[in-house]
């Protein structure tokens, strides 16, 4: 229950009843359902305005969940909403034909990103992963895929496993047997990856020592954001890079999440390590639906022709295009990330203060406006450690505590918070002084 809140959600619980009827779990994806964590129910959204999000009865919080990433300018920012009506309302949506405004926005992508030489527009994360994936099979002429326990690419047949993994079901710690994310996925798949656990350059190394004339691609969060937020060991992301040019490997980064949001260059750019493939989403689009997928030219160049096939009715929609030129422009502002970094890290370095000074055994972990609260007297550097180490249900009480205190993220403690360029001092403050009354809350046990 949102204890003690549960009383002040009622009408959620009423649009979850009637949704359930229609929708099975009452939800549209699977971050949103109540195994998820949203016990005993989802809250229902009526609107989002900047950094606030208000729902079905009138609860106003502040937004750290921020639509698990999209929301990089807030809700609402009235530059992308315009260019979005003006696009729609004067040209269109749909033309199956293609709009100079496409090239434009490729422009934009590739100045801001050195290891983008083309790029390719297409709607969700998912398929942006698959057309990667799809392509370093072509360009290599193999088949196996390396992937890390504890992440996630989408949910793609190929590619959705070992994302949370029963450990009992999982194999060695050195090497990960492949686990499907549920039942319906088709038997087979996975012989085509090769499961290791992060932040082990000796795991990589072995494993393209004995398979690497079958690897085409290792993929690869830059940082890993799908098991709360956990940071590349130093000199990490630069041993697979150069294992895999070694090995005529491509390096796949999946900046899904950090893309657009860790700076214009994304991960790559603040870590320095420059991939072959990238993919980027939720930072591009402001809040509307639009990947892209792109890197070297000889790679990209397979598509020329047709020879490798991406295609889709809806890339590169009006919507897309419109919101993706506009939110880019708002990230070129001189200052952009430097404002988002300094709010950010008011966020992260205060709740570090507040836990510490609590004595509760936590840590939290991120980079600009990415992070997450590890409950946990260890450090954690992979999935397994996540699992052995870090205390879920003292992240549960801590969502729970926020909550009730207008701050709002989302309850997996796999997830992450993310910060929005709507988000001023003030409301980290206001966060900060919900952080010290949840950690007294904490303690009193
Ligand atoms: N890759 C990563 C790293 C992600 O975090 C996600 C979504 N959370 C995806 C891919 C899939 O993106 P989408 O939900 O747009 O399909």
């Amino acid at each position: 229950n949102y204890m003690p809140a549960h009383s002040r959600t009622a009408r959620s619980g009423v649009l979850f009843d009637a949704a359930r009827r229609v929708i099975p779990g009452g939800v549209n994806s699977t971050a949103r359902a109540t195994w998820s964590g949203w016990t005993p129910y989802p809250l229902f959204v009526e609107r989002g305005t900047g950094s606030r999000i208000e729902d079905a009865d009138g609860n106003v919080y502040i937004d750290y969940l921020l639509g698990l990433g999209p929301m990089i300018l807030g809700h609402r920012p009235p530059e992308v909403t315009q260019a979005v009506v003006d696009f729609i309302e004067n040209r269109g949506t749909v033309f199956a034909l293609p709009t100079a405004d496409e090239a434009v926005l490729a422009e934009k992508i590739v100045a801001a990103l050195p290891s983008v030489e083309q790029v390719r527009l297409c709607n969700t994360g998912t398929e942006a992963v698959l057309y990667a994936t799809r392509l370093a099979r072509a360009f290599t002429g193999r088949h196996k895929i390396v992937r890390f326990e504890g992440m996630y690419h989408g949910f793609s047949d190929a590619v959705y496993w070992s994302k949370h993994p029963s450990l009992e079901k999982a194999g060695p710690d050195s090497r990960p047997q492949p686990v499907a994310q549920g039942p319906g996925m088709p038997k087979g798949v996975e012989a085509n990856l090769i499961i290791l656990p992060w932040n082990d350059a000796d795991a990589l190394r072995d494993v393209v020592w004995t398979h690497g004339h079958e690897i085409a691609a290792v993929l690869t969060e830059p940082l890993m954001c799908n098991t709360g937020c956990i940071l590349p060991e130093p000199g990490y992301l630069e041993a697979m890079r150069a294992i895999t040019a070694e090995a005529g490997i491509l390096l796949i980064f999946d900046e899904v999440i950090t893309g657009f949001r860790l700076g214009l260059a994304g991960a790559q750019g603040r870590l320095g390590i420059k991939p072959d493939l990238s993919v980027f989403a939720k930072g591009l689009g402001g809040g509307f639906p639009v990947a892209a997928m792109g890197g070297r030219r000889d790679v990209m160049s397979l598509v020329d022709q047709g020879r490798v096939s991406m295609a889709g009715t809806y890339t590169a929609n009006g919507i897309a295009i419109a919101a993706a030129n506009a939110t880019l422009d708002m990230l070129a502002r001189p200052g952009f990330y430097e404002n988002l970094d300094a709010v950010s890290d008011r966020l992260r370095l205060g709740l570090e203060d507040v836990l510490q000074d609590a004595g509760l055994p936590a840590h939290v972990v991120g980079l600009g406006p990415l992070m997450q609260v590890w409950f946990s007297e260890k450090p954690i550097r992979n999935y397994r450690e996540a699992e052995r180490h870090a205390d879920q249900a003292l992240f549960d009480r801590w969502w729970r505590g926020m909550l009730s205190r207008g701050v709002l993220f989302h309850p997996g403690a796999y997830e992450n918070l993310f910060v929005s360029a709507a988000h001023s001092a003030e409301d980290v403050d206001a966060t900060l002084d919900a952080a010290r009354d949840t950690a007294q809350e904490l303690l009193r046990g």
